[in-house]
């Protein structure tokens, strides 16, 4: 399905994508001004957990648990004190939670062997950590102020396609695409703009094109 859009995005004559970029970026920031993580966090180690959670599963679902989650947790020591079982009935309602605890519980266990307790700023290091993958770590580091790629989800797949950003199919090499045509310093801001346009215009269905403010001049997939 995702090749269509590639397709698509020969259709309508626009200017090379380096061109685009900026005013697409622009644009999307005008429209989308809340645009930034739904996850709700207070600290580096909340954030880390928070987006580990989120595997597989909505960050409202996410945020439901860890309102509690986080009062009983509050130190990466606090994951090792409890039996594994105990850690996975707190974590069960965001799915895959023999799995997640799993991975918290050895992150845990590495930010304090390794890193004094602290979460790590770089990917190198947080793809270290049990059950961080490339993704997550991008999402850690971008929120806390070291993007050093940018993150690519299912929305920013779509929508980088879409918008003929991007001729791939693998995230990896979509990230690669993105990196060398956004500005570094929207790496962190980029994803979130395609997301919120991809939750609330650029529906994976149903696109609204007449609504959206890159339509006219900047989507070679516009349908109108
Ligand atoms: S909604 Fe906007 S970004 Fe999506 S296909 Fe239509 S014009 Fe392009």
């Amino acid at each position: 399905m995702a090749r269509s859009y590639v397709s698509e995005a020969r259709r309508k004559r626009v200017a090379p994508k380096k061109e685009r970029i900026r005013p697409i970026i622009e644009r999307l920031a005008a429209e989308h001004a809340d645009a930034a993580i739904a996850l709700r966090f207070r600290n580096p180690l909340e954030l880390l957990v928070s987006v580990m959670l989120s595997a597989q599963t909505t960050d409202v679902n996410v945020n439901r648990v860890t309102e509690t989650l986080f009062q009983k947790y509050r130190r990466p020591e606090d994951y090792l004190a409890v039996p594994q079982e105990e850690l996975e009935r707190d974590v069960f309602a965001t799915g895959f939670y023999r799995q997640k605890a799993k991975s918290v519980r050895g992150t845990m266990r590495m930010l304090i062997e390794e890193f004094d307790g602290e979460v790590p700023r770089t990917l190198p290091e947080l793809t270290r950590l049990p059950g961080v993958a490339r993704k997550t770590a991008n999402v850690v580091a971008a929120e806390l102020g070291h993007a050093q790629g940018i993150v690519v989800d299912t929305h920013v797949r779509r929508l980088s396609q879409r918008l003929g950003l991007t001729r791939q199919e693998d995230p990896v090499k979509i990230e690669r695409d993105l990196m060398r045509l956004v500005p570094r310093e929207d790496w962190a801001r980029f994803p979130h703009l395609m997301i919120w346009h991809g939750r609330r215009i650029c529906d994976a269905r149903k696109p609204r094109c007449e609504d959206c403010p890159l339509a006219a001049d900047l989507c070679p997939s516009s349908r109108v």
